[in-house]
């Protein structure tokens, strides 16, 4: 599953250059999914949504730090654990249990995310 970063952030700022899928954002920032992917134009989320990999999106967060869990995998496809719990001083990046995937579909995710 994604992992997402609860109100105990303390905005610090350390896991957001962790980010292999560059997923993590800065509070009340505007993110997009082409940055730190390969992925541009329109796109097909494997849930099925679209959207204009280029175009802004709201922040998700206005008062921390959050995660995008369409650009999570869990580090899957690059490291053996999620980056951003490994490196947080307060442990407040968890699983999220409304985003739940299992091993394959994280790595599918991963492959969308960084086609070659
Ligand atoms: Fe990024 Fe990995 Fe943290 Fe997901 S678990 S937000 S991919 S660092
Ligand atoms: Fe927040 Fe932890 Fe990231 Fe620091 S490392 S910004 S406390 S989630």
């Amino acid at each position: 599953m994604a992992i997402k970063i609860t109100d105990e952030c303390i905005n610090c700022g350390a896991c957001e250059p962790e980010c292999p899928n560059n997923a993590i954002y800065e509070a009340a920032e505007e993110w997009k999914f082409s940055e730190g992917t390969s992925l541009t134009g329109n796109i097909v989320l494997l849930s099925g949504k679209e959207y204009n990999a280029n175009e802004s999106q709201e922040p998700i967060d206005d008062e921390v730090y959050f995660i995008v869990a369409d650009k999570c995998t869990e580090c899957k496809g690059f490291h053996d654990e999620p980056q951003c719990a490994a490196v947080c001083p307060v442990d407040c990046c968890v699983p999220d249990d409304e985003n739940e995937e299992t091993e394959a579909q994280l790595i599918v995710k991963q492959q969308f995310l960084h086609k070659k």
